[in-house]
C-alpha cells in the first residue's frame, strides 16, 4: 500500500494519498488545499486517481476537491447528510479567513456499509455522525488502518459546537462504530499525530465517559 499523508492548508488537514502498488490506482482523501503538492505526490508514485473521498464537508477537508477533480477527472464522494454544510462554504471560509473555494459538486453520496476502492485496496465506510451529520470514517481491514476525519484524534475527539455537531452523536458513533475496531488499528486523524485504537481505548479522556453533561 502506498500511503502519503500531507498536512494541507492553514489548519493542516491530514490529506491522504492511498495507492495500489500493482495497479497504481489511487484515492485521495480530504484534499482541503495545496492541490499542487497533492498532484506532485500523485506524479511521484505514478498514480491514477479514481476517487476523491471527503470525510466531512468542512472547508479545510473539501476546499481543494474541485481543483483535484479538474486535474484528475475522478469523482468526488461525500455523505449526503453534509450537503447542507457544503452550501455554506463561503461562510466557513469567512470563519477561518480562507478564500471561498466556490461551489463544490458531489458526484456520489457514500454511507454506512458502502466501500471505496483504490485497485485492490478496499475501505469500508463507517457513517459516524457527531462532528457533522455526514461525517464518515474509512476502515481498511486488510491494512488495519482507519482514516478518522475529525471524529477521533490522538487524545481527543472532534468538536461538536459547529452547525450539525452533536456531542451525544459523536460519543455514540465512537462507541458503536469506531471503538469496536481491533486495538492494533492505526488511526490517521483529520489533524495532528497518528495513534491506534488501543492507545485511545486506554487513555482518551473523552472515551472514558459514556456521555457529556
Ligand atoms: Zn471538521
Amino acid at each position: 500500500m502506498i500511503h502519503e499523508i500531507l498536512p494541507v492548508g492553514p489548519l493542516q488537514c491530514n490529506c491522504s494519498v492511498i495507492g495500489d502498488e500493482t495497479t497504481r490506482e489511487a484515492m485521495v482523501i480530504d484534499p482541503g488545499d495545496d492541490i499542487a503538492s497533492v498532484l506532485l505526490l500523485i506524479e511521484k508514485h505514478d498514480l491514477t486517481v479514481k476517487q476523491i473521498v471527503i470525510t466531512h464537508a468542512h472547508i479545510d477537508h473539501v476546499g481543494g476537491a474541485m481543483k483535484l477533480r479538474a486535474a484528475t477527472g475522478a469523482p468526488i464522494l461525500l455523505n449526503q447528510n453534509d450537503y447542507a454544510l457544503l452550501k455554506m462554504l463561503d461562510v466557513q471560509a469567512a470563519w477561518i479567513g480562507m478564500k471561498d473555494p466556490g461551489k463544490v459538486e458531489i458526484d456520489n453520496s457514500i454511507g454506512q456499509a458502502d466501500t471505496v476502492k483504490a485497485g485492490s485496496l478496499v475501505a469500508d465506510v463507517l457513517h459516524t455522525p457527531g462532528h457533522t451529520e455526514g461525517s464518515v470514517c474509512l476502515y481498511f481491514p486488510t491494512e488495519s488502518k482507519l482514516i478518522a476525519g475529525d471524529t477521533l484524534f490522538a487524545g481527543s475527539v472532534g468538536r461538536t459546537d459547529l452547525p450539525g455537531g452533536s456531542s451525544e452523536k459523536i460519543i455514540k458513533s465512537l462507541h458503536e462504530k469506531v471503538m469496536t475496531l481491533p486495538d492494533d488499528t492505526l488511526v490517521v486523524p483529520g489533524h495532528g499525530p497518528l495513534t491506534t485504537i488501543g492507545e485511545e481505548r486506554e487513555s482518551n479522556p473523552f472515551l472514558l465517559r459514556s456521555s457529556w453533561e
